[in-house]
């Protein structure tokens, strides 16, 4: 016999590794057996096998098309298997895997320089992490150091991470069971129309009652305890809240008086999502407001290498500039990761993406939602802006009951999202809410074809309920 060449051997392991994953009940059975999933009772799982994806369409494992109305966890916001991304994760893997993030890397600086071009203001230094939580957790030690306080205000409809901090400054039912050790991290009202906790009837007095409210919060805390004020550009898993106009400079405002560092998550709303770069951009009608940290993840490199990362201001930055940062991570700035964030920045500078998204809120989403709300009982209310949108259903439009309980779930809840799924649509879903976030780049006639099923969905489970 012949030796085989070491390339054949490559390309004859290759295909013996690729056998054992390609097999959609093998890949089930295994899951079942190995995988702990999160936020999950594991016995109840029955994890859909998706053995394919492109834009904004995925195939499960009997080869039936979906929609992805989730961009998975919000994250694909360029959709999947992005042909520039996947080439310069390619690329990048040829070239050079890894460095320590001790080592300067060509793709991780150019990573940098983008993600500092689109952050507002001097947000001109990135300290890179592995995804959203750690950003969190990072952004709150750099405040902390920063000012030499040790309190962290957060709202309490809002979601910040599942690390130990970052939970416990998380505000919705998701903290409850992991709600310990949390010293110092105290938790006020955002602004909700909606759902307001200041009995306001207008968006101009729920701003204004939620500014005055979070003035008394940080009084009686005492202002020169309070490192940070944590909270989300545009709040997202707890119902895509656009904030009211002045809200967020109200905000920037009672931070500067007190000295405290504003820190705006971006991780769900940032790059793109919500038809501006970041959410923090709509504020004051489009002016912005410029926070002292920026967090960002997901939608940086569309979740195709896990990335997150800390915009930091040059006030906050000129803390470390002499004074050692204690902290770190081994995969600060991974080059695949930057790879993936370098095409995908470009691509949405060179088309538009964000321009895009904001068209799809304008011109589909958001007139089709709220003729859908229109139409159905269910619906209480439709938010959102661009691609970043959330569907209210309540039992009642009046009592405004929500369909199913915070961080619970109902027959009515899972009828509507089976009714999506038979029909060959994946959307994200919280508590009670259906949150449409598709990825940035879906078509119109995409867009017009998943409300289609929506509202069938919609219309069969309220027929049967
Ligand atoms: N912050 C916000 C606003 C989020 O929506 C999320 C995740 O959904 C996180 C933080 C946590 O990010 P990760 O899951 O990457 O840690």
């Amino acid at each position: 016999t012949t030796a085989t060449a070491p390339a054949d051997r490559i390309e004859e392991s290759m295909h013996d590794d690729l056998a054992t994953t390609l097999d959609p009940e093998r890949a089930h059975a295994l899951d079942r057996a190995h995988v702990f999933h999160s936020w999950s009772a594991q016995a109840a799982l029955d994890p859909m096998v998706i053995t394919r994806a492109e834009g904004s369409r995925v195939w499960d494992g009997q080869g039936r098309e979906y929609l992805d109305f989730s961009s998975q966890l919000v994250f694909t916001n360029l959709g999947h298997q992005h042909p520039r991304v996947v080439a310069a994760i390619q690329e990048q893997a040829a070239r050079l895997c890894t460095v320590a993030p001790a080592f300067a890397n060509g793709t991780r600086s150019e990573a940098a320089r983008l993600v500092a071009s689109h952050t507002p203001g001097d947000l001109d230094h990135v300290f890179f992490t592995n995804g959203g939580a750690d950003a969190n957790e990072h952004a709150i030690r750099m405040a902390r150091l920063h000012t030499g306080r040790h309190k962290v205000l957060s709202t309490y409809r809002s979601y910040h991470g599942g690390t130990h901090l970052a939970v416990n400054v998380t505000g919705d039912p998701r903290r409850w069971p992991s709600d310990h050790a949390s010293a110092g991290v105290v938790h006020f009202f955002g602004p909700f129309l909606y759902r307001s906790p200041f009995h306001a009837t207008t968006e101009a007095e729920e701003c204004q009652r939620a500014l005055e409210h979070l003035e008394q919060v940080v009084a009686f805390e005492g202002p020169g305890t309070i490192a940070a004020v944590v909270l989300e550009g545009i709040p997202g898993t707890a119902g895509v809240m656009v904030p009211p106009r002045d809200y967020l400079a109200g905000v920037r405002e009672i931070c500067d008086r007190y000295g405290i560092v504003m820190i705006a998550d971006e991780v769900m709303s940032g790059f793109g999502r919500s038809g501006r770069w970041f959410g923090v951009d709509h504020a004051s009608g489009g002016a912005g407001v410029v926070p002292d940290l920026l967090t960002f993840a997901k939608g940086v490199n569309s979740g195709y290498v896990p990335l997150g990362g800390v915009a930091i201001s040059d006030a906050i930055f000129a803390t470390f500039a002499h004074d050692r940062y204690p902290g770190g991570l081994t995969y600060s700035g991974h080059p695949l990761a930057c790879a993936a964030a370098v095409a995908t920045i470009r691509t949405m500078e060179d088309d538009d993406v964000v321009g895009r998204a904001a068209a799809l809120g304008d011109d589909v989403l958001g007139p089709g939602l709220r003729a859908l709300a229109e139409r159905h009982p269910w619906v209480g209310e439709v938010r959102g802006t661009g691609a970043f949108w959330a569907v209210e259903l309540v039992r009642d439009r009046a009592t405004k009951e929500p369909l199913a309980p915070a961080g619970g779930s109902s027959p009515e809840m899972a009828a509507v999202l089976g009714g999506c799924k038979e029909r060959g649509l994946l959307p994200f879903t919280t508590d009670h809410r259906i949150h449409v976030v598709p990825p940035l780049t879906t078509t119109p006639d995409e867009a017009r074809a998943g409300l289609r099923i929506l509202d069938e969905a919609l219309t069969a489970a309220h027929a049967a309920a």
